[in-house]
């Protein structure tokens, strides 16, 4: 999930959400509870090369000792 830098015009101070991209554009509340924030343009690194064809997940299906294959 991506982040977002927000900086808070009350006080100032500057903080990060994790929020969806389609929340992106949602009003942030400062930690201190001002809802005065803009969103800052942080670069936020979006590997968009490269899915999950490469990294299959492991079969877990734990059948492999029962068949005699571990030993
Ligand atoms: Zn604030």
């Amino acid at each position: 999930m991506p982040r977002y830098d927000f900086r808070c015009r009350s006080c100032g101070a500057t903080f990060e959400l994790r929020r969806a991209m389609a929340q992106a554009n949602d009003p942030a509340v400062c930690p201190d509870g001002h809802s005065d924030t803009v969103k800052l343009l942080s670069a936020v690194a979006v590997t968009g090369s490269g899915t999950s064809a490469a990294s299959a997940p492991p079969s877990g299906g734990g059948g492999c000792c029962g068949g005699g294959c571990c030993g």
